[in-house]
């Protein structure tokens, strides 16, 4: 197997009750066809998320679809054979392991060229983008977990369901000192 260094960033559709704290309401469950309702069954508007695609959301709605989980800040091994990816808990020279968060999210992709920043075309064929990413739930016509700052309020709740890497990077990528080291630190499957 041929390691290759990847690197990326940008930075449930179920019934139930209305998560949205000010709501309350029992919810249907989503169209899986069709243009989603704007109203929700309580009258309340439908919060972005629900109603735009992804190409029309506004700069600050797209970035505050970004859950903070970090998983996108992690380097990952790309077997040039098959294209089968490995996770690693080893994180970029950039990422601040402790507020799990890009310490350069305005000049990161300056400052690390290998980061990538997530797009609307993009996200839908990035194969690794993680399955909890919004934006590749969105992307996918999936609704946001309960754990997404949106749904719950707290930037704290992706964190306290364990979705996050918070607690779970090992080093980072600065402390490794060649490619074969990344080895050690491959994941048993996506964090
Ligand atoms: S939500 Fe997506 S873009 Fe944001 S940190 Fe997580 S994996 Fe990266
Ligand atoms: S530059 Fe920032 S956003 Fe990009 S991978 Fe590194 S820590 Fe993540």
């Amino acid at each position: 197997m041929v390691p290759f260094f990847i690197k990326y960033g940008p930075g449930a559709g179920m019934p139930g009750t209305c998560r949205r704290r000010e709501c309350g309401d029992i919810q249907p469950a989503p169209l899986l066809t069709g243009p989603p309702p704007r109203f929700m069954s309580c009258g309340m508007e439908a919060p972005f998320w629900k109603t735009k695609k992804l190409e029309e959301m506004s700069r600050a709605e797209w970035e505050s679809l970004c859950d903070g989980c970090g998983k996108c800040c992690m380097a990952k091994l790309e077997d040039a054979d098959t294209g089968e990816i490995y996770w690693t808990s080893i994180s970029c020279r950039l990422f601040d392991a402790g507020k799990c968060r890009c310490t350069d999210y305005q000049n990161r992709l300056e400052r690390v060229p290998d980061c990538v920043g997530l797009t609307p075309d993009n996200v839908r064929t990035l194969p690794w983008l993680p399955a909890t990413c919004a934006y590749r739930l969105i992307a996918e016509g999936k609704d946001l977990y309960w754990w997404h700052k949106l749904v719950s309020g707290s930037e704290e709740t992706v964190h306290e369901a364990g979705i996050s890497m918070h607690g779970r990077v090992s080093a980072s990528e600065d402390d490794m000192p060649d490619a074969e080291a990344y080895f050690d630190f491959i994941l048993a499957g996506e964090p």
